[in-house]
């Protein structure tokens, strides 16, 4: 399935634009950030899923992340900004040995961060690492 294309402009909050990917540069970092998810419902009326933006990892690789969700628009717009646990799904090549994590945060709604084509070819929060290697 293609990404969401779903775009926001974090609010003016100094400690989330630091943490904003790409805000290090001195030279106007843009403070956008794109959801991750794979398509999903966010009609403004009715149940609809959060979107959510990667935005910098916890203090381990395994430690919880720190993640933006939002909905809406405009004044219907609402949002927060919370750590959240990893996805414990993983994709196992057998081909190459290689173990895929899925980059999304636990419980996230459609499919798994390898499902998810992604148009613009800038995966920020892909994981590769190696799988188990063979005994011996
Ligand atoms: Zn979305
Ligand atoms: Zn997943």
């Amino acid at each position: 399935m293609l990404q969401c294309t779903a775009v926001t402009l974090l609010p003016p909050d100094p400690v989330l634009r630091l943490t904003a990917p790409g805000a290090d540069g001195s030279e106007d970092p843009e403070p956008y950030v794109l959801c991750e998810l794979g398509e999903h419902d966010s009609t403004p009326t009715g149940p609809h899923t959060e979107h959510a933006a990667y935005l910098r990892p916890g203090r381990t690789p395994d430690s919880p992340a720190l993640w933006f969700f939002w909905t809406g628009s405009g004044p219907e717009r609402t949002q927060r900004a919370v750590s959240a646990p990893w996805c414990p799904a993983v994709l196992r090549r057998l081909d190459s040995g290689l173990v895929r994590r899925c980059a999304l945060f636990d419980h996230h709604p459609v499919s798994h961060s390898w499902d998810v084509a992604d148009p613009l070819g800038d995966l920020i929060a892909e994981r590769l690492v190696s799988g188990d290697s063979p005994e011996g």
